[in-house]
């Protein structure tokens, strides 16, 4: 069995007190930890007093990107090194927004892949699609391309660690969300591709994510399916009360 993961991502929103205040008022309603994994990704600014303000409850907190790099002259950077060391736990990489803005290529990201893992990170490899890929009928191979080379030269036991998040870009903050059937095909060609590079076992221990959208309103059927082992989320995990409910339908 496969521990579902909800993650809010909040990518650039709120000020140093808010941030304070919603993880002060989440920690206390995160439900059973046994069942579920809840965490925010915050801006990197927050996360060394989100880290302490989260220390007694089972909410976990990770950041948003990182460099592949330990150390050096990479003026802005913030390093796996400086995240694992403050107590972060999560690391979103190759979000398609930093793929689309920030120049990340599925090179890049593999790198940051193996740097997370080398400092005891998680991370959330993020892959999915543009409206014209899906009209083009061209999603299955482009999220397999983005996959394979994610992960590439991961060992058997780091894969059973990864979260794979699968996050349509055209879902993306749009209000609309794939079909819970389309968002567990994906979730399926991504399981199968990891089952065509790794062990059968290994890829059925991978947590994969659906990310676009997703709200209280849509997070049961989404979780409901065979492939999809949580979400990550961007707008919905804002409001401590929409968080708590889509917590709430993860356990
Ligand atoms: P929304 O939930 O706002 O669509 O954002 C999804 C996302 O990009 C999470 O990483």
């Amino acid at each position: 069995m496969r521990k579902p993961i909800i993650a809010g991502n909040w990518k650039m929103y709120k000020t140093a007190s808010e941030a304070k205040q919603f993880v002060e008022e989440v920690n206390g309603l995160v439900p059973n930890t046994e069942k579920l994994d809840a965490v925010i990704c915050a801006p990197a600014l927050f996360l060394a007093q989100l880290v302490v303000s989260s220390k007694e409850s089972a909410l976990q907190i990770g950041a948003q990107t990182m460099s592949e790099q330990d150390e050096g002259a990479f003026t802005g950077e913030i390093s796996p090194v400086q995240l694992a060391d403050i107590g972060v736990k999560y690391v979103i990489i190759g979000h398609s927004e930093r793929r689309q803005y920030f120049g990340e290529t599925d090179k890049s990201v593999n790198q940051k892949v193996k740097a997370a893992f080398a400092h005891d990170l998680v991370p959330i490899l993020c892959v999915g699609e543009t409206l014209e890929h899906r009209e083009n009928g061209e999603t299955g191979s482009v999220v397999e391309a983005q996959v394979e080379k994610g992960i590439s030269g991961l060992s058997e036991e780091q894969i059973t660690q990864l979260v794979i998040a699968y996050e349509p870009i055209w879902a993306i903050g749009t209000g609309k969300t794939a079909t819970a059937e389309d968002a567990n095909e994906v979730c399926g060609i991504v399981r199968k591709k990891v089952a065509s590079l790794y062990e059968d076992q290994t890829a059925e221990q991978l947590r994969i994510q659906y990310g676009g959208s997703v709200k209280p309103a849509n997070v049961d059927e989404l979780m409901g399916m065979e492939h999809i082992d949580g979400a990550l989320v961007g707008g919905a995990s804002l409001e401590v009360e929409s968080f708590v409910k889509l917590l709430e339908a993860g356990s």
